[in-house]
C-alpha cells in the first residue's frame, strides 16, 4: 500500500520523535482512538524506527527489507480474529516468545492489535509482561475503548491518543485524494471522522449498499414491500454495518423531529429524512433508536441476525403513519 501522509498524527508523532531522539522510550505505549484513524499505520511506522539498522526507517537496510516483506522476526504482531476476543493461549505464546533473545540487535516489537478484545484470562496474563517487561522490547497496544481495559494494564502504558481532525481539514484531504467533497464529508459523518475509515468506506463497496439499504427503509415505511422478505435479503449483510445505518438514519429522524438540523449524519439525504421525520411519531422512533443501541451491545455474541432483523423491520414497518 503506498504511503499515505496522515497529517492527524503528527502531535503524537512528535511526542514518539522526542523519545527516540532522548532514547528513552517508555516499554508499553498505548495507541488509542476511533476506528480507522490510523493506529496500526502509526504503529507499524513506530516498529520501521526502532527496528531499522541505523534508526531512520531508511528502507535499504535489511531490517527494512524484513519489514518491507512483512517478515522481520522481532515485530510481532497480534490481532483477534474478526469479531471474536484475544484468547490467553495467543498471549501465553507471546510471553514465550519473548523469553528469547530478538534475532537482530535492535530489540524487538510487540503490536497487540485491538488490546480491548483481550478476554479476562488474557488481560491477567499479558499484565504480567507489562510488570516484567522483557529487556530491549517494545510493547504497542492499540485499541478503540480504553474503558473496555483493566486500569491495571492502562496504568503501566504510555498513553497516546489520537483524535480525529477537524472535519474541513479531512475532507480537504480526502478531496486531494481524488474524492468529491460532498461524498467525502458525507463517509467522514459517517464513520466518526476518522479519515482512514472514510476512505475505506468510500473505496469499497458500502456506498452502494447503503444506498440500497435506505431504499429498503423507504420500501418499509411506505408498506410497499414485506419485513420479513426484506429482512431476509439483507440477512447475511454485516451486522455493524446494518446498525451503523439504521442509527444513523433514526438519529437523524430525532434530531430533524426535533428542528435540529445540526450535526446530521446522512447529509445526502436530508429532504427525504425530513420527509419521514415530520410524518412520523418521534416517541416510537425512539423506541426503534432504544432497541438498536441494545442490539449493538450484543453484537459481539452470536445472535439469530435473521430473527433481530425481522423484528427491526417489522418495527420500523409499523412506524408508517
Ligand atoms: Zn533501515
Amino acid at each position: 500500500m503506498a504511503e499515505v501522509n496522515c497529517f492527524w498524527h503528527a502531535p503524537v508523532w512528535r511526542r514518539l520523535e522526542a523519545y527516540l531522539s532522548q532514547d528513552r522510550l517508555p516499554h508499553a505505549l498505548l495507541l488509542q482512538g476511533p476506528a480507522g484513524i490510523g493506529k496500526r499505520r502509526l504503529a507499524l511506522t513506530l516498529a520501521r524506527r526502532i527496528l531499522c539498522e541505523d534508526g531512520r526507517a531508511c528502507g535499504r537496510c535489511p531490517a527494512c527489507r524484513l519489514l518491507a516483506g512483512g517478515n522481520h522476526p522481532d515485530l510481532l504482531t497480534l490481532a483477534p480474529e474478526p469479531g471474536r476476543p484475544l484468547t490467553v493461549d495467543r498471549i501465553r505464546e507471546l510471553i514465550e516468545t519473548l523469553t528469547l533473545t530478538p534475532q537482530y540487535g535492535r530489540g524487538r516489537v510487540v503490536v497487540l492489535e485491538a488490546a480491548d478484545r483481550m478476554n479476562p484470562a488474557a488481560a491477567n496474563a499479558f499484565l504480567k509482561t507489562l510488570e516484567e517487561p522483557a529487556p530491549d522490547t517494545v510493547i504497542l497496544l492499540l485499541c478503540e475503548q480504553v474503558s473496555r481495559l483493566p486500569a491495571t494494564i492502562v496504568s503501566r502504558c504510555q498513553r497516546l491518543p489520537l483524535i480525529p481532525p477537524p472535519r474541513q481539514e479531512a475532507e480537504k484531504w480526502l478531496v486531494a485524494q481524488g474524492f468529491p467533497a460532498p461524498q467525502a464529508g458525507l463517509a467522514l459523518a459517517l464513520n466518526g471522522g476518522a479519515p482512514l475509515a472514510a476512505k475505506a468506506w468510500l473505496e469499497g463497496d458500502e456506498p452502494e449498499r447503503r444506498r440500497r439499504f435506505l431504499e429498503t427503509l423507504e420500501a418499509l415505511l411506505s408498506g410497499r414491500r414485506d419485513p420479513v422478505v426484506l429482512a431476509g435479503e439483507w440477512q447475511t449483510e454485516v451486522p455493524e454495518r446494518l446498525s451503523v445505518w439504521l442509527l444513523t438514519v433514526v438519529a437523524d429522524l430525532v434530531r430533524l423531529g426535533h428542528g435540529a438540523g445540526q450535526g446530521l449524519v446522512n447529509v445526502d439525504c436530508r429532504e427525504r429524512l425530513q420527509d419521514w421525520a415530520e410524518k412520523l411519531d418521534l416517541n416510537q422512533v425512539f423506541g426503534v433508536w432504544e432497541r438498536l443501541l441494545s442490539w449493538r451491545r450484543e453484537l459481539q455474541s452470536p445472535l439469530n441476525q435473521t430473527l433481530v432483523l425481522e423484528s427491526l423491520f417489522l418495527e420500523i414497518h409499523r412506524l408508517r403513519p
